[in-house]
């Protein structure tokens, strides 16, 4: 790989709570390009949270290596600090540890433990907010109770974009969104990952959702890596997934079945566009 920032090299990591213990993850090794987005899939359970909780060292390996963009996240000598405010973590309802009197309020909290003065965080405060389209002068002094479930989802969001970190990890970002806000969600992540090249990581039991934005998959099953790749190649092999107990996306589901009637579709057809084009094509030649 060109540029990783992020490098897992035979990562295990096991619970104990007295006698009882838990392989949560087995013998991981990834990497993760600086400026994609990695979407870490898999059923509950299969290990998604324990693995990102690796990236800013709420949990360390029983065993292997975590590099951070040249940060060794095992180091006892490691300045958790700066690895904290380089790596963003937005957990599941976020929306729960709102608390300010005013959005902008929220926004601020990150960037005010950073010690920068005040005119420094107004200004992370507005650009944050713009970026996931809750202007400050509109939004920044409503209540965050104020506003609907995603807007509030997407404070939080700002919130962590506001401490300008250089890896965005996103634990099942969308739960209990309706399918607006769910949209909505995914249309600012594609912008903040286009205007500030941010790294995104996104843990996700549902494959079609991150389809549009996910340049690589990275498939877990019971602890252990079991897939790795471009979705359009992981798609394509439904029969693994099911094994791993995942569905496929109702488009590759149905692009399969034609290909098994014979319908001649390349492999690397993945997107509604991808294959009008190719149906097209074929039908208007069997017009002619
Ligand atoms: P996912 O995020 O894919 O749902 P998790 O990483 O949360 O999976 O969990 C992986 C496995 O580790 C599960 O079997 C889960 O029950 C177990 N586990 C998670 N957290 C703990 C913990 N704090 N103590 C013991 N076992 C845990």
């Amino acid at each position: 790989m060109t540029d990783s920032i992020i490098a897992m090299t035979h990562l295990s990591h096991t619970y104990q709570a007295g006698s009882l213990s838990k392989d949560a993850l087995v013998d991981i090794t990834l990497e993760i390009e600086r400026g994609s987005c990695a979407a870490i899939i898999g059923t509950t359970g299969s290990g998604k949270s324990t693995l990102v909780q690796h990236l800013n060292r709420l949990l360390r390996p029983t065993t292997g290596t975590v590099i951070v963009d040249g940060m060794d996240c095992a180091s006892p000598g490691l300045d958790v600090r700066a690895l904290r405010q380089k790596v963003g973590m937005l957990f599941q309802f976020p929306e729960a540890q709102l608390f300010g009197q005013t959005v902008a309020q929220d926004v601020a909290f990150g960037p005010r433990r950073m010690r920068l003065s005040s005119s420094q965080v107004q200004a992370r405060v507005a650009a944050a907010l713009k970026l996931v389209g809750l202007p400050f002068e509109e939004y920044g002094k409503r209540s965050p109770f104020s506003l609907s479930g995603g807007q509030m989802r997407r404070v939080a969001l700002a919130g962590v974009l506001a401490m300008s970190p250089s890896i965005l990890v996103l634990d099942e970002p969308t739960t209990g969104l309706d399918a607006d806000s769910r949209e909505d969600f995914y249309f600012y992540l594609r912008e903040i990952q286009r205007e500030q090249g941010v790294t995104i990581v996104l843990v996700s039991h549902d494959m079609s959702e991150v389809a549009t934005l996910a340049n690589r998959l990275f498939v877990l099953d019971q602890g252990r890596l079991m897939m790795q790749g471009e979705p359009r190649q992981i798609f394509t092999q439904g029969d693994r997934l099911r094994e791993c107990g995942l569905g496929v996306p109702a488009l590759s589901e149905l692009l399969t079945l034609l290909r098994k009637k014979g319908l001649a579709i390349p492999e690397d057809v993945a997107t509604l566009d991808e294959a009008f084009q190719v149906l097209y094509q074929a039908s208007g030649s069997r017009r002619t």
